[in-house]
């Protein structure tokens, strides 16, 4: 566990100096490492399966639980319940099921709409085109609140362009508590930071090769 702590403390170091938020994905993670992390100052993870994100919101609720992979309707209640946020809204069908299932007492829920800047057919994320459009009505549920954009790019390409694209798209669609461009992996999150992304969302590059299982 020292070199899982390392890391994340180095990691940590350098995405707080530039500014931005890091958050650690442990969908991989044992929950060990989890516990190891936690004792070490970290309280923003992310993960791609909602019962195991319920679970882990029920055991460390004083954690951030965000939810970033693709989310089925007949899984909404636990996103409504459990997630501190929701950085993969794709569809406006999937958001009002979400909104529904949100208490009465809960605050509005912080959401990113997740773009597919590349345009491959296979990624996730709504076009550029419906976004603006996408980002209004998840916005205008009164259980939800637009708070950024997320995007995922490909290995290998550059991160700067899909960046420029998000930014132009945040100044155009003008929601108030919209401040997150969150871009930026394991291998690619020296270069979003530098590019202006405010959250990165760090795997693999935490979590790899430790003999922690
Ligand atoms: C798994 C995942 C990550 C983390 O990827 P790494 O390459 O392991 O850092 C980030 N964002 C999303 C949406 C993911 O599903």
């Amino acid at each position: 566990m020292e070199a899982l702590v390392a890391r994340y403390r180095r990691l940590r170091e350098e995405v707080e100096q530039a500014g931005a938020t890091l958050i650690c994905v442990s969908k991989y993670a044992p929950d060990a490492a989890v516990a190891a992390l936690i004792d070490a100052g970290a309280r923003d993870f992310g993960e791609s399966r909602p019962q195991q994100l319920r679970d882990r919101a029920k055991r460390w609720p004083h954690c951030r639980w965000q939810m970033i992979g693709p989310l089925q309707r007949n899984k909404a209640k636990y996103i409504a319940r459990f997630a501190a946020g929701w950085l993969s809204v794709e569809s406006l069908a999937c958001a009002e099921a979400v909104a529904a299932r949100r208490a009465d007492d809960q605050p509005p829920l912080p959401v990113m709409v997740q773009v597919n800047c590349s345009g491959l057919r296979h990624q996730h994320g709504v076009t550029l085109e419906a976004a603006a459009d996408l980002c209004r009505r998840v916005d205008g549920l009164p259980q939800l609140q637009v708070v950024g954009l997320m995007a995922m790019v490909p290995k290998g390409e550059p991160v700067e362009a899909p960046l420029a694209s998000l930014a132009r798209l945040k100044e155009q669609v003008a929601i108030p508590s919209m401040r997150h461009l969150c871009v930026g992996m394991s291998h690619d999150y020296r270069q979003a930071l530098a590019a202006g992304s405010t959250m990165v969302r760090v795997g693999s590059a935490l979590f790899a090769d430790l003999d922690i299982r």
